[in-house]
């Protein structure tokens, strides 16, 4: 196959020689021109990349092209690989619009809300199948850039969501396949927007940790740690927009009773499955974050300000991603159904003010923002109809 990897980073450096070692021409494609001619040179003369995974398997190989051409990226791509923090997936994808052929499959990982309906308004004419999966399947980093990654970890199975639904069972067979791990097929892509455990997990923690933040700087040592050290009143803040969550779903499940939401778990739920051999006390959803294993030690994004001092990281992913792309889609599906969404809303107000954004204004989503989001509204959905259960 010709499978075009879009992105140059951690899970781009791990697709790469993954799926070319196993004989497909892959291109890579990068918008960031440096990163095109950074990757060009590391590879020159012949070079390879190596992904290492952490129980000794190592793939090696080099892609066929490496491009900052939308057009020679897309233009005999049979897959195209979306390797990529969800921001960029709109301007990626514009990008590769003119040239992409109608039956290729785009595949998001991970796909975040609302992609589907992203796609289709990017490209109303395409046929090939859309898949979102539900998390990039591996812990990854760079060692060596363009040349050596260290794969720490692999996700037992991954969720993945297909348009059209039909297509799901076979297309995520063959993906599976592709990737060489075990993939569940959901039964649709609104499933996977609902599901979406870290728009609540990340945008709400940050609230939690840092919504009383007085300006001061921390220590390197002081830096809360970001999933452990939850307090209660954040616990009972995740629950609430946990609650929201399924509120909407049962109003949408009231007003088409034939669509499968049935996988849309709450938040304690989805932790204990996720982790189920890492939670020591598994009895509430604090208790469920606070001795899971999988998570001890890792802290909250911060930046360096000065030296031994760091300040929250609103900026980052965990905000800038999560909520444009996470939060806020859910907040727009609650709108199409009439839902209430307190919790919901208070976290996005929070979070909108700490990036400079806006999404929510006086409670409606009429934000100067909400372009930036993919909210359902955004693509002129309107109702519970079969254009927005399957891809608008
Ligand atoms: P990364 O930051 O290493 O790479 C991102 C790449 O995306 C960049 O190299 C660049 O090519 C491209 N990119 C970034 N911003 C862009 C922009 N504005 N326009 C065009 N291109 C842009 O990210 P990653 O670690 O490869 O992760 C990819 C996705 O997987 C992210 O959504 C991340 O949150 C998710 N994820 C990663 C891991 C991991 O272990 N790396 C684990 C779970 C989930």
């Amino acid at each position: 196959m010709n499978i075009t990897i879009c992105g140059a980073g951690n899970a781009a450096h791990t697709l790469i020689p993954l799926l070319a070692s196993k004989g497909h021409a892959v291109t890579v494609y990068t918008a960031l021109a440096d990163e095109a001619v950074a990757l060009r040179e590391a590879l020159s003369g012949g070079g390879e990349m190596t992904a290492r995974f952490a129980d000794g398997r190592v793939f090696k190989a080099r892609p066929v092209r490496v491009t900052e051409d939308a057009r020679d990226a897309a233009s005999e791509a049979d897959m195209v690989l979306l390797a990529l923090p969800a921001f960029a997936h709109e301007a990626i994808l514009r990008e590769l619009a003119p040239h992409l052929p109608t039956n290729a499959w785009i595949v998001a990982l991970p796909a975040r809300g609302g992609f589907d309906w992203l796609v289709r308004a990017i490209l109303p004419e395409h046929e090939g199948v859309v898949l979102g999966l539900q998390t990039l399947p591996w812990a990854c980093r760079i060692q060596d850039w363009g040349r050596t990654v260290a794969v720490l970890g692999e996700k037992a199975v991954v969720d993945v969501a297909a348009r059209p639904s039909e297509a799901g069972a076979e297309a995520a067979r063959s993906l599976s396949e592709l990737l060489g791990l075990p993939l569940q097929p959901l039964p649709n892509f609104l499933t996977l927007t609902l599901a979406n455990t870290g728009q609540l997990i990340h945008p709400g923690i940050m609230y939690g940790l840092f919504r009383a933040w007085d300006g001061r700087p921390f220590g390197e040592d002081e830096v809360p740690l970001f999933y452990t050290d939850i307090d209660e009143e954040t616990a009972d803040i995740l629950q609430a927009m946990s609650n929201e969550v399924q509120a909407v779903r049962a109003a949408i499940e009231r007003a088409r009773p034939e669509l499968d939401l049935s996988r849309v778990a709450t938040l304690h739920d989805w932790l204990l499955r996720a982790y189920a051999d890492d939670i020591e006390d598994p009895s509430t959803l604090l208790s469920s974050f606070r001795t899971n294993r999988a998570y001890a030690g890792i802290r909250a994004p911060v930046e360096l300000v000065e030296e031994n001092a760091y300040a929250p990281w609103f900026a980052s992913r965990y905000l800038a991603e999560d909520a444009p792309l996470g939060l806020v889609v859910t907040r727009g599906l609650a709108d199409l159904v009439g839902a209430r969404t307190p919790a919901i809303d208070m976290v996005i107000l929070w979070a909108q003010e700490k990036l400079g954004k806006e999404y929510v204004r006086d409670g409606k989503l009429e934000g100067r923002d909400i372009r930036e989001t993919r909210a359902p509204q955004r693509f002129g959905i309107h109702g519970i109809d079969d254009e927005m259960i399957d891809g608008g």
